[in-house]
């Protein structure tokens, strides 16, 4: 029998995405499919979506909702099963999906609210098509409200919260919580309430029947005060409810045999990468790098560790190293990154902006991919540096810990080794860890032997879709 699921999220990849979320939100229900559970996702119909949605129908008329008209669509696009929430003064903006020109939008913690309250809806038996989920699967602050109306409204529908990065919190000020649809007995310490102040997310984590986060280890630092960012305890709390489970990599579009944005190649002809390594370097107007070309695909923030990526240059530079780097995030981690680009000519170059098919040419011409974040709850640069034979080199934390195993003489002697794993995230650490690249790149058997076994390493959503659907099964059996 076919179980029901209703995905709750702020983004869904490819229909709108900032980062790993949209990727795994959208992966997720052709994964599920296979394990027996079909999962519709509800989204905002945010300025243009509406229209990308095919056989589209209004499924349910919510009258109005925080001042405006707002009713549920239903209908395909890019192969999933799409609900949208409509509500043209909430969503239907230019702008990305929490800021416009000047900033986060003001009213975002009714926008995010809505989205929940439709969720509700749609468990309350909302949809005229008859669907009714049986779980309701939430992801970060922007759904947390959705497991607590059901749990406020007593509704038997169980639900899950899935932490993608609790950096992002969802605070907002205590006198929205009328507004906000929560009764006034939820604020305090042991549900919403936040150092005076509501938290969407932690509505969430203390309401949900289950609460999941991207990577093993990432659920073990979640308890501890430097990950947690203030909700360590609230974590620790459900530690008997708190499952990690790794992200996957979509295969159909993240495999070096098969990907249209590069000249193609597998394991076995990996003389082919490096046609992908000279266009690379031919696009980002480079000249000959002897070492190893290292790229880097991220937000460049804090978080990514990118001002120790400047900081580690020099020696990996003087070493024969290059540096290729697509993103964009904070002016002064742009501006040291251009500033690099400007110091190392030829050998380090820089593209500010948001590139899909970049990415894809950079993870085939790259020979190591970069990831020293300071916290990584997953991560999936690492994960498409495996799959196309572009070693990871990573801080060890979160699931960068998870998915990489670093070349010590043992696990190399084994065969084992697929990456550079360093400690701790600092830029001492990061230039050993380069320095150990530049040799290891230097000897031909030893980096076939790490490319091979990245290339073999399973990263698809095969293990961890089974997890989940154990899981929904778990709570609605
Ligand atoms: P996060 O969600 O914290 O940003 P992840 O590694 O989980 O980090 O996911 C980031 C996703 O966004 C990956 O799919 C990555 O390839 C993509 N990405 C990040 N920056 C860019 C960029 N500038 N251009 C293209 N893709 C990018």
């Amino acid at each position: 029998m076919t179980g029901q699921v209703l995905s709750v999220a702020s983004e869904c990849a490819p229909l709108v995405k900032t980062g790993g979320l949209a990727d795994v939100v959208g992966a997720l229900p052709a994964a599920l499919a296979g394990q027996g559970w079909r999962m519709r996702v509800l989204i905002p119909a945010y300025a243009g979506l509406a229209a990308q949605l095919d056989k589209a129908q209004t499924l349910a008329d919510l009258g109005t909702l925080y001042g405006g008209p707002a009713r549920i669509l239903g209908g395909q696009a890019a192969g999933l099963d799409i609900l949208l929430l409509d509500a043209p003064h909430l969503f239907d903006r230019a702008g990305g999906p929490y800021s416009g020109p000047g900033g986060d939008w003001p009213d975002n913690p009714e926008r995010f609210a809505a989205l929940c309250r439709a969720a509700q809806a749609v468990t309350d038996g909302a949809l005229s098509d008859g669907w009714v989920p049986q779980v309701l699967h939430a992801h970060d602050w922007q759904a947390g409200l959705a497991p607590a109306y059901l749990r406020y409204a007593g509704s038997p529908v169980k639900s899950v919260i899935t932490i993608h990065n609790i950096a992002f919190q969802g605070v907002t000020p205590a006198d929205r919580l009328g507004a906000l649809g929560l009764p006034p007995e939820a604020f305090h310490p042991g549900a919403v309430e936040y150092f005076g102040q509501i938290s969407t997310l932690k509505a969430g984590l203390v309401t949900a029947d289950a609460v999941t986060t991207v990577s093993p280890r990432y659920a073990e630092e979640l308890m501890r005060p430097d990950f947690g960012m203030g909700l360590e305890g609230v974590i620790a709390a459900r530690a008997g409810d708190l499952h990690g489970i790794l992200n996957g990599v979509d295969t159909a579009i993240w495999s070096p045999e098969a990907d249209p944005h590069i000249t193609p190649y597998g394991a076995r002809n990996m003389r082919r990468k490096a046609r992908n390594r000279a266009a690379l370097l031919q696009e980002f107007g480079m000249g000959e790098v002897p070492g190893p070309l290292a790229i880097v695909v991220s937000r460049l923030t804090w978080q990514k560790g990118i001002d120790l990526i400047e900081a580690a240059l020099p020696d990996f530079i003087e070493a024969g190293g290059g540096l290729a780097v697509l993103g964009s995030g904070e002016p002064g981690l742009e501006g040291a990154m251009q500033r690099a680009a400007a110091t190392y000519p030829g050998r380090v170059s820089v593209r500010i902006g948001y590139d899909e098919p970049l990415s894809h040419r950079m993870f085939a011409g790259g020979d190591a991919v970069l990831v020293p974040s300071r916290f990584e709850p997953c991560g999936l640069t690492q994960m498409y540096g495996l799959r196309y034979g572009t070693v990871p080199v990573v801080a060890a934390t979160g699931g960068l810990a998870d998915t990489v195993i670093t070349a010590n003489p043992m696990a190399l002697a084994a065969g084992t080794a697929t990456g550079l794993v360093f400690h701790p995230t600092d830029a001492l650490a990061l230039r050993q860890a380069l320095r150990r690249l530049c040799q290891l790149h230097a000897d031909p058997g030893a980096w076939k032997s790490l490319q091979r076994a990245g290339m073999r390493q399973p990263v698809g959503w095969e293990v961890s879709s089974a997890a989940y659907a154990a899981l929904y099964e778990g709570l609605s059996g």
